[in-house]
């Protein structure tokens, strides 16, 4: 065997099980499939697709598009093979050896764990017992390490809480670095960062057509930010990196606002019926703003409330052996079949 780094030893990697159950709710995915005139309108600009040539690098009709969807221009937009990527390409420009980045815990693993890869010093913040960032918080962790690249990701994953403005502001306002709102969640929520971009300010938006969109199967991600900012990541990113599939497959989603608001609206519906009723069981609800919910059975271990929805073909998200999560798990809101059928077989097992 050939020695790794040592610092890629020192990793975990992603954890996240993909097993075949009958009710798939741990990986936040739409429960339901694009629209069928989406499929219809992919195929028909797929079979025209020139496929000895390489895709248009600039990914231009599809930027233009993104942009027109949140009223910035095309120069503010950089998109890349799911907002992974777009992370990956954030940390390699503005993070790396000899920077640091803050995150504040418990957050999306990805953040930590690419800043990590790229050679980044990563320093913890640490939220509330209720999982809510105190800003005294912010303001020790920011002008303790002076981070080069500081993660708000609102609504939070696992947590589902979203972040008041008020906490994207002050952050701004005290830190030197780069802010990046990760904002894979937010259709689900009542406010977005978009509304604070500017030229002027360094804050970043990260968006992705996995959740909302319902497209996770294509991986395609985007973020939101100064001109300034986007052209220094296209020198970074490889060139020719988003296939003039998935460009299309982008293109053409973003026809379907109206079908893709609708999706939201029954979502937001499913997750407060599902808090409620797990709400009256044996169960600590953190409050959701997204298409997820964490929770904590208070009779029965987590991992022993996890096995037992898999033995009956029921998939969350084992979050209970992470740092500050004892006995969490993490629920994705499914169809109203799903949903019954999740909640049926968790008031069996949780007493
Ligand atoms: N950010 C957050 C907060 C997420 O939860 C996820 C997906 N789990 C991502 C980014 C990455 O999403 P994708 O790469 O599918 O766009």
């Amino acid at each position: 065997m050939i020695p790794v780094r040592d610092d890629v030893r020192a990793l975990e990697g992603y954890h996240s099980p993909q097993v075949d159950v009958r009710v798939r709710l741990n990986t936040n995915e739409s429960p339901y499939p694009p629209p069928d005139a989406w499929r219809d309108a992919f195929a028909a600009e797929l079979s025209r697709v020139e496929w000895h040539r390489y895709p248009d690098r600039r990914a231009t009709e599809l930027r233009s598009a993104i942009a027109e969807l949140h009223g910035v221009g095309p120069d503010m937009v950089f998109a890349a093979n799911g907002s992974n990527e777009v992370l990956q390409t954030v940390l390699l420009t503005y993070a790396g050896t000899g920077r640091t980045v803050a995150t504040f815990e418990p957050t999306y693993q990805m953040h930590a764990q690419i800043a990590r890869i790229v050679g980044s010093t990563v320093v913890e913040g640490e939220r509330q017992a209720d999982f809510t960032l105190d800003p005294a918080e912010v303001r020790r962790v920011v002008d303790t390490h002076d981070p080069d690249v500081t993660f708000l990701t609102s609504p939070n994953n696992p947590t589902g809480l979203v972040e008041p403005p008020a906490r994207v502001a002050e952050l701004l306002e005290i830190s030197n670095g780069l802010v990046v709102a990760d904002e894979a969640y937010a259709q689900f929520a009542d406010w977005s960062a978009i509304s604070m971009l500017d030229e002027q300010r360094p804050l970043v938006v990260t968006r992705t057509f996995s959740k909302t969109w319902s497209m996770a199967g294509a991986r395609l991600g985007y973020a939101l930010g100064p001109t300034w900012f986007v052209s220094e990541l296209e020198k970074v990113v490889l060139p020719y990196h988003l296939d003039t599939a998935k460009q299309i497959a982008g293109r053409l989603a973003l026809r379907f606002v109206d079908e893709m608001d609708d999706r939201v609206r029954h979502i937001v519906a499913e997750r407060d019926r599902l808090s409620a009723a797990m709400a009256a069981m044996p169960i600590e609800v953190t409050p959701s703003g997204a298409n997820f919910i964490l929770f904590r059975p208070t009779a029965v271990a987590g991992r022993e409330v996890w096995q037992r929805l898999l033995d009956r073909s029921v998939l969350v998200r084992d979050c209970s052996g992470w740092p500050r999560l004892a006995d969490r798990l993490r629920v994705t809101v499914g169809t109203p079949a799903e949903n019954d059928e999740f909640l049926a077989a968790l008031s069996e097992v949780v007493s």
